[in-house]
């Protein structure tokens, strides 16, 4: 009995020496990582995983991998792009990505991962790869981080392309461990090399505002870096104290005016017995609103006074309408793009009915945010194609009952400017239309007017589009009267 348990604990032991041992060959392989302008970062298990390939090299047969599967499996975000070999003694290499045919990745003991390109000159073979970095080649501010002022946009910036710019090598302090030995102490401080490219390097500025991806707004002065890690660009502060993860836009000398202080200015005035109407038109960017004043669309809004307001990211209808109503960027009202309804904070419909006042919103023919008070929903009852006019006829109506607080959402701008382009005849028209009904309602309202928009539009190839941080999408007019 006793020598069958010893037999089977030997057994046991071999068992987990042969696991150990195959574990260890799997891990001898260097760490490779795809990073740069892709939606999948990949590792060495990924590229594992992948068909391998028999390659005649020096008369013998070897186990690769092609490069096109590898690119293919992290998911280029363009359609042309270059790619990068990065060597871990500082040589790199860089193809065009739609020539990639004849290219493989294989491993070997003394030059661990290797790409070699047979179309291509041979300085094209690198050795020993840490990273393979793919770098979109068109920057069309649709991916990665923008820089822009109130005027224009300055720069883009992608992944891959930021890990290509020169960046500032620092030792970063990890921590510090101490060992006494014969009444002496011996300490140790541990260091990790980090990548930075110093913003100011990019662009002079003294005050910035940067956003992310999550909502999330700071200032930043002319200290920070910019790091990136797999397939996103990282704030650091200077010190390293404080850091905002993949952010999306950096707004040299920005306005402190924002479309949220429409919460702000509202209160303000209901508090002090004022009467409220609000008159939100989706979609109207300060590039349109500039448009129509030079070319005459817009002959009663161009005698307001009017100021440029920034925005939030990410500069869709639910966030910007969010920001809006609760007077709080995303990251603090909850509401980040299109897939959110749900308000993690009061709105001025709740500031509103705390006062003993009446709130009144109308809407186009969905419920958009998960406000407290229902909106007034409508439909396009004479079939022309848009519901502003029915939602301006009900304002007409409510009007006359002398409502505290009147909210109107017009979405007929934000339409016609997906369809045509943001400065188009058909948008100008539509804007022209929208001049109109603000005149008329201004006109039989008793008490302060706010005009803004949740977000602008800029023209893509086949109408219009926003969701950026770009001038055109980041700011709108934001009139009080
Ligand atoms: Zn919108
Ligand atoms: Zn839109």
């Amino acid at each position: 009995m006793k020598k069958k348990i010893i037999i089977y604990i030997f057994i046991l032991l071999i068992g987990v020496f042969l696991g150990k041992l195959a574990f260890n060959d799997k891990i001898y392989l260097e760490d490779i990582k795809i990073l740069g302008d892709v939606r999948k970062v990949l590792s060495t298990k990924d590229i594992l995983n992948l068909k391998e390939y028999k390659i005649k090299l020096d008369s013998t047969k070897k186990k690769a991998y092609k490069i096109k599967d590898i690119v293919k499996l992290s998911k280029p975000v363009k359609k042309d792009f270059n790619v990068l070999f990065v060597g871990s003694d500082g040589i790199s290499s860089e193809i065009s990505g739609d020539k990639l045919n004849a290219s493989f990745l294989y491993y070997s003991k003394e030059n661990k991962w290797e790409v070699i390109n047979f179309n291509h000159p041979i300085n094209g073979n690198i050795k020993k790869i840490k990273d393979i970095v793919i770098a979109s080649q068109t920057k069309d501010y649709s991916h990665g981080v923008n820089i822009i002022n109130q005027e224009k946009n300055i720069k883009n910036i992608t992944p891959g392309n930021l890990y290509k710019m020169s960046k500032k090598s620092v030792l970063y302090k990890q921590g510090e461990t101490t060992k006494e030995k014969e009444d002496l102490s011996y300490n140790v401080s541990q260091f990790r090399e980090r990548k930075l490219l110093p913003i100011k390097d990019i662009i002079e500025y003294k005050r910035a505002l940067i956003m992310n991806s999550k909502g999330n707004e700071k200032y930043i002065n002319s200290s920070g870096y910019l790091e990136l890690k797999g397939n996103t660009i990282n704030y650091v502060s200077k010190g390293f104290k404080e850091k905002i993860k993949d952010i999306k836009g950096i707004i040299i000398n920005p306005t402190s005016n924002r479309n949220m202080n429409l919460y702000y200015d509202t209160y303000h005035y209901i508090k002090n017995d004022e009467k409220v109407l609000a008159i939100f038109l989706d979609g109207f960017g300060y590039k349109q609103y500039e448009y129509a004043v030079s070319n005459g669309y817009i002959p009663f809004m161009s005698t307001l006074n009017t100021k440029k307001a920034m925005s939030v990211y990410k500069p869709v209808t639910n966030a910007g309408f969010a920001a809006m109503i609760t007077g709080k960027i995303p990251k603090e009202n909850g509401v980040l793009n299109r897939s959110y309804r749900e308000l993690n904070v009061d709105t001025i419909f709740d500031k509103v009915d705390e006062l003993g006042k009446e709130g009144i919103l109308i809407e186009g023919d969905i419920k958009i945010l998960d406000t407290s008070i229902e909106p007034k929903l409508n439909i396009d009852l004479n079939n022309n194609s848009t519901i502003d006019d029915e939602i301006y006829n009900l304002a007409m109506k409510e009007i006359k009952k002398n409502p505290d607080f009147l909210m109107l959402h017009f979405h007929g701008i934000d339409d016609l400017g997906h369809k045509t382009g943001h400065i188009s005849k058909e948008t100008m028209e539509s804007i022209k239309i929208h001049d109109g009904y603000v005149k008329n309602l201004v006109k039989n309202w008793e008490g302060k007017v706010i005009i803004t928009a949740d977000h602008g539009m800029h023209t893509v190839k086949e109408g219009g589009d926003h969701g950026q941080v770009r001038v055109k999408d980041m700011f709108v007019p934001y009139i009080i009267n």
